[in-house]
């Protein structure tokens, strides 16, 4: 392939990816060749030179090496470890989560080292420099000078990884610049950049790469977010009439106070001509999908599409599930599109799309795909919005000059709301529907770990069903996700044995969906996740959730598991075990069992966190932006919007920048 679309190709096209693994790897964002280019080294290792253990710097991150003494593990908890060794005459010191009999993993790995490769920072201790959790190595580390450590997982080495972003590197002379000829003297090129992002040369050209590539990333997110705005002429629905009546009539329950306010808002926005770009941000379990189906009836009323996108394949087909069950009473037709669905089932629902005889399609990204394209899309709905992009968010409304409502159960504080949703109207939830109580929460002290186990199987004998929840923080962590796989065995084995238990992990492919199923479908009692459950997960007979080492989650993760139950008369009741006593962690904690409020919460989030926590990495699995950091860079990011807006002022459909236009409207890269 030797054009630009090298660039869109799968990434069987590059050595040593066949189908199988390309399955595996679109866990870690990578289907195609750009998805390798564009998926950032995580950090870096200066292998520039080993140093020899007596003359490791304080305060300077460096490999050195030497034979490791004095080894010793020793138990300092419940569930911790403490391993500390000799290396020359530094300590090097690792805590690792361990229960039950026998050494950990990490400390009969180390005991068969004869010498060892130690990368990490020294720090002066009370007998000489220490180091804490240091990365080892049992053998040289092959490559030198700064080498890329990338996100893993489970099968995949970082070695191999560096093989396919090399083999992608070959093909960038093919890709294009996107910026502006103007701006383009203050940065590197873009293949410049990205050659130096993934192999520097040194610290400084990544720095120069690095600055290129966040201005880029700010550049887009706001080219993305204005440019709907830019559009003044948009779709004019109908005032409500029979049918919209009819929905309302229908609805087997009293709007609440907020839905009544959120239903008159969208009834304005898409009556008007100015496009509508709405937020619906309304706590878990708050009721935004009747809003979502208000808008659906509207549109499909004014002889309109609607279009729904939901994460995950999951949430997709109880979606599907739902909206069929409200609206086809009404003669509203709707079909679920999803990529794990047979190939002649899809080409139905696009034949059905493309010719007008679909009314709504309720999928995943498998929406925004190419080959997807609509008679007359007059509404995109996305749900659970920060698992989306804003360019996924763009691509679907590129689809046709559509509304856009978007609904998200995770507060955003308004300071950061307005940086990063600029250009959304917003309109929030705060009430809940009568009747629902608040999830009853505990803090427990894991001493009595026992005591709540029982106690949750003592619910689940009353055909009730729970969630037990264990903190993978990054899902690469090999040791983490060891530890955690441990424990649910030992769990399934021990005090869990008796229930019908489903595990799951997020380094599991289709399975994981299978079990999701099952769950929902009470074949199994008590589902054991070290991802986050799928955060529109509605099992109304789940009433137990026990979240393990709560310490380790952020705040607004914990209230969204904790709405996983409580979904129905029967109440729900929330367990944080909390293995840290620091009285920091204990007064994030007190915040989640005190408040119900997700807004609250997340504003506690930010003040005890920051921002990076509450929209990043950790959260959701999926960063909003890639490379940037929106502390550290928020000039670039200011200056990114001033220039977005400029170019957009002056050229509205980005005719006169082709390049640019083509990268907007794609979606994974
Ligand atoms: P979320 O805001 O989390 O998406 P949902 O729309 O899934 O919430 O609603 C959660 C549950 O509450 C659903 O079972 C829904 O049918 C029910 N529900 C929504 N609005 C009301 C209401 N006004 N009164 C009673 N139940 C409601
Ligand atoms: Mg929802």
């Amino acid at each position: 392939m030797q054009s630009k679309r090298i660039f869109e190709a799968p990434v069987t096209v590059l050595p040593g990816i066949g189908e199988k693994r390309a399955q595996s790897i679109k866990q870690l964002g990578l289907e195609t060749v750009g998805d390798v280019l564009f998926s950032y080294p995580r950090t870096y290792k200066d292998f520039t030179q080993v140093v020899q253990p007596h003359q490791v710097e304080v305060g300077v991150e460096q490999l050195t090496s030497g034979p490791l003494t004095n080894l010793y593990e020793r138990r300092i908890s419940q569930g911790r470890r403490l391993i500390q060794g000799q290396l020359g005459g530094m300590t090097l010191t690792w805590f690792v989560y361990h229960r039950g009999p026998g050494s950990s993993y990490l400390f009969r790995k180390l005991e068969r080292a004869k010498q060892l490769w130690v990368y990490g920072v020294a720090k002066p201790g009370l007998f000489g420099p220490e180091m804490s959790s240091p990365e080892f190595f049992l053998t040289a580390p092959s490559h030198q000078g700064l080498m890329p450590v990338y996100p893993l997982m489970s099968g995949i080495s970082n070695e191999q990884r560096v093989r396919w972003v090399r083999a992608a590197l070959k093909h960038l002379p093919l890709l294009p610049e996107i910026l502006p000829e103007p701006l383009l003297s203050n940065y590197l090129g873009r293949q410049e950049a990205l050659q130096e992002i993934h192999f520097p040369t040194s610290w400084s050209s990544r720095e120069k790469a690095r600055e290129r590539l966040v201005f880029e990333e700010f550049f887009l997110f706001h080219l993305g977010l204005q440019r709907g705005k830019k559009r003044q002429e948009g779709i004019r629905h109908k005032p409500s009439g029979a049918l919209v009546q009819a929905f309302l009539d229908n609805l087997p329950f009293e709007l609440t106070k907020g839905q009544q306010a959120a239903l008159q808002e969208v009834a304005k926005d898409m009556e008007a001509v100015r496009p509508m770009r709405r937020l619906i941000q309304g706590d878990v379990g708050s009721g935004k999908t009747v809003v979502a189906e208000f808008g659906a009836v509207k549109a499909v009323e004014s002889g309109g599409q609607v279009a729904m996108m939901v994460p995950t394949e999951v949430l997709a087909r109880q979606m599907a599930g739902r909206l069929k069950a409200s609206l086809e009473p009404l003669g509203i037709s709707v079909e679920l599109l999803i990529g794990n669905m047979r190939g002649k089932d899809q080409d139905q629902v696009r034949q059905a799309l493309a010719a007008g005889s679909l009314d709504v399609v309720v999928g995943t990204h498998a929406l925004i795909t190419e080959k997807v394209n609509f008679c007359h899309l007059s509404l995109a709905i996305v749900d659970e919005q920060h698992r989306f992009g804003v360019r996924q968010r763009s691509a679907l409304l590129g689809k046709g000059n559509a509304d856009l409502l978007v609904m998200s159960a995770t507060p955003i504080p308004r300071s950061l709301a307005l940086t990063l949703y600029g250009d959304l109207d917003t309109t929030e939830i705060r009430d809940l529907p009568a009747g629902r109580k608040a999830v009853d929460t505990r803090l427990v002290d894991p001493a009595r770990r026992d005591d709540v186990y029982r106690y949750l199987v003592s619910r689940v004998r009353q055909g009730e069903q729970a969630y037990v929840i264990f903190p993978i923080i990054e899902e690469s962590e090999t040791m983490d996700l060891k530890a955690a796989t441990q424990e649910m065995e030992q769990l399934q084995q021990g005090l869990l044995a008796e229930v019908r238990v489903g595990l799951i992990h997020g380094q599991m492919g289709k399975e994981k969906d299978q079990i999701f199923q099952a769950f929902y479908d009470h074949e199994i009692d008590v589902l054991l996740a070290t991802t986050v459950v799928e955060v529109g997960m509605d099992v109304p007979n789940a009433t137990v959730i026990v979240i393990e080492n709560a310490e380790r989650f952020g705040l607004a993760q914990l209230h969204q598991l904790r709405g996983r139950v409580g979904r129905s008369s029967k109440g729900g009741i929330c367990f944080l075990l909390a293995y840290s006593t620091s009285p920091h962690s204990r007064e994030r904690l007190e915040v989640v069992r005190r408040s119900n409020d997700g807004f609250f919460i997340a504003e506690e989030d930010l003040r005890l966190r920051g921002p990076g926590d509450l929209l990043g990495v950790r959260q959701w699995g999926q960063p909003l932006f890639r490379l940037g950091d929106l502390r550290e860079d928020r000039q670039a990011l200011q200056l990114a919007a001033e220039k977005a807006d400029a170019i957009l002022t002056q050229d509205p459909g980005l005719k006169s920048y082709p390049h640019l236009r083509d990268e907007l409207n794609r979606q994974t890269w």
